[in-house]
């Protein structure tokens, strides 16, 4: 009688210790397929001051903004070349396209974020590359941050980036985009979307994404079949932009 309870005992310790110890393993470890922050600082990458390749058509060289005017009305450019030859948003007076447009291409953008303390998420410097006007790769302070596609390296409400490999606001930092414009038909229906793979700081961060449909504050472009510009955001934050370049392709089939 007296073994009975005893083993009774054991049981009820043995099944509450087995419960305890799930508990503590559901509390304490993530569950199986959510990721962990992907988070990668990778140094010594040649990603910025990169020397224009001999074919590359030079948007941005830190002299000149000849190549660009104002989204609205075509104005001339009212961003400022600093004495550093960095590129400055003047913030509100809108967003700047390159007078060239382009269809499938190769492009290379430096920017630095300013340093935010005070700001919050999308109001940290935020900016944005867009493809032809139209697709937009997020430029914001997400320094550290487990990304969302709203997240610098993202495109924007498209596609998280693989990794974080954002620097700190303050420092220079390089996209280098491959670009493939959406195709359409004869009656303007789409028959192939975009396609957009994205290095950040010579890391691979965006592979191959579709874009369907324009992103968010894309520039009007009624018609997306059309080649278009190359777009930098003004959302209000003083942003700076250096060496920009770009190498379009052939339009060959894909
Ligand atoms: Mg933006």
């Amino acid at each position: 009688m007296m073994r009975a309870r005893e083993s009774r005992v054991v049981r009820v310790l043995a099944v509450s210790g087995a419960i305890a110890a799930l508990v503590l393993i559901w509390v304490t470890v993530p569950c199986y397929g959510e990721q962990a922050p992907r988070v990668r600082q990778v140094r010594n990458v040649a990603s910025t001051n990169l020397k224009p390749p001999s074919d590359a058509i030079v948007l941005f060289d830190g002299k000149s903004t000849d190549a660009w005017v104002m989204q609205r009305g075509n104005a001339p450019c009212a961003w400022e070349i600093q004495s550093d030859g960095a590129l400055r948003i003047k913030p509100g007076s809108g967003n700047i396209i390159t007078k060239e447009t382009f269809t499938d291409f190769q492009l290379h953008v430096e920017f630095k974020v300013p340093d935010m303390p005070g700001a919050q998420g999308q109001g940290r410097g935020n900016s944005g590359v867009y493809m032809q006007g139209s697709y937009e790769v997020q430029v914001l302070d997400s320094y550290g941050l487990d990304s969302k596609d709203s997240d610098c390296g993202g495109i924007y409400r498209v596609s998280v980036p693989m990794v974080n490999a954002c620097l700190k606001p303050g420092e220079w930092q390089s996209y280098d985009v491959l670009f493939f414009a959406p195709r359409f038909d004869d009656k303007k229906e789409l028959i192939q979307p975009g396609r957009l793979s994205v290095l950040q700081n010579g890391v691979w961060i965006q592979s191959n994404v579709e874009v369907s449909k324009a992103t968010t504050a894309a520039m009007p472009r009624p018609d997306l079949s059309k080649p278009g510009p190359i777009m930098l955001q003004d959302h209000g934050n003083p942003v700076e932009y250096r060496n920009i370049w770009i190498r379009p392709l052939e339009p060959t089939s894909r």
